[in-house]
């Protein structure tokens, strides 16, 4: 599974988190949805692989802790999304494809 590069249609801002949007369902600990506009990160996909931090040239991801959750008790959180230069670097090493790029979704949220 991927996360649904079709999420603005299908999901719905629950929350906002460090600046940034939290896409719903959410219900913790076991779902946290996605987190991001411009770049999104299926939080329920995440298992903490670290690819997207290392490899971001612009250090747009930062760990957040999510006790409890299946997957992993941490996630790359886009907490700079503003950030993005839209390289797809991170898109490219996720290796669960958890996270999407879009700079045409930034300003619509
Ligand atoms: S697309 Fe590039 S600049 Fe944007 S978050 Fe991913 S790795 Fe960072």
């Amino acid at each position: 599974m991927a996360i649904d590069p079709e999420f603005e249609q299908n999901r719905e801002i629950v929350d906002e988190h460090e600046g940034h949007d939290v896409w719903g369902p959410v219900e913790e600990p076991d779902e946290l949805g996605i987190h991001g506009t411009h770049v999104a990160v299926d939080f329920d996909l995440c298992i903490a692989d670290g690819a997207c931090l290392e490899d971001c040239p612009v250090d747009v991801f930062e760990w957040v802790d999510s006790p409890d959750h299946p997957e992993s008790e941490i996630k790359a959180d886009p907490a700079e999304e503003a950030q993005c230069i839209d390289c797809m670097l991170c898109v490219d090493v996720c290796p669960v494809d958890a996270i999407d790029v879009d700079a045409g979704r930034a300003g619509r949220t």
